[in-house]
């Protein structure tokens, strides 16, 4: 199927991004290329550009387009670098950051999300991105170690595996709060000397899941 709805609605999301402070060229310009309705539920096709989260399969969901955009300016993504993304969802992140990384590996602990999202990462020939279902909060030990971590469901610490798994100069994005209502995107930078922490926004990310799917 084609896209009726897309360009104009993805310049307008832009627009009302750079309204809300987000910035950086390159990240509205990767937004700008990713077609959100094709990470959506078919249901919410019509809803794809609004700046809001949206259900997906399994009762996870597709984050809102600014979270997306502001977790992605602050992973400071360069050209080069090899990017971890835990928890595949819809594939929407991954994509963006498939704009801005060289290499994108993301996990994802539902077959079903994983495997739908690999097909669009095909079809749309998302082709330097590579997935696999499982815990991410293991990380992908065999790919290790990573220039940049996201995690896209919140836990009330960051997995030590992931840690262990960032270069030294490296950084880590990641929802971080004890409850639902108190989670905070935290930025941990690791230095020559250990790991630097910073805490940014409020948010309300589902729950980082330790173990094999549970279906
Ligand atoms: N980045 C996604 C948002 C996904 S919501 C997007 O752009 O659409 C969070 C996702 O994390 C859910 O799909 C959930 O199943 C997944 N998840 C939760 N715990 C996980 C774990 N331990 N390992 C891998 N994925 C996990």
């Amino acid at each position: 199927m084609t896209n009726d709805i897309g360009v104009n609605e993805r310049v307008s999301l832009v627009m009302a991004l750079r309204k809300k402070g987000i910035s950086n060229i390159d990240v509205l310009r990767a937004m700008e290329l990713v077609p959100r309705e094709e990470f959506v539920h078919p249901a919410f096709r019509e809803q794809a550009y609004y700046d809001i989260a949206l259900p997906l399969e399994c009762g996870q969901t597709i984050s809102q387009p600014f979270i997306v955009a502001c977790m992605t300016e602050m992973l400071a993504v360069n050209k080069n670098d090899k990017v971890l993304e835990v928890g595949t969802g819809s594939g929407y992140q991954a994509a963006v950051l498939s704009h801005l990384g060289r290499r994108i590996f993301t996990i994802e602990r539902f077959r079903d999300l994983y495997l739908s999202a690999r097909d669009k990462f095909d079809r749309l020939g998302l082709d330097n991105i590579v997935t696999r279902p499982g815990d991410g909060s293991e990380g992908w030990p065999e790919q290790a170690p990573f220039d940049r971590i996201i995690v896209t469901a919140a836990a009330a610490e960051v997995p030590g595996a992931l840690l262990d798994q960032l270069v030294v100069g490296g950084r880590l994005v990641m929802p971080v709060g004890e409850h639902r209502d108190h989670q905070k995107i935290t930025i941990i930078d690791r230095t020559d000397k250990g790991y630097e922490q910073e805490q940014t926004l409020p948010v309300r990310f589902v729950p980082l899941i330790t173990g094999n799917e549970d279906e």
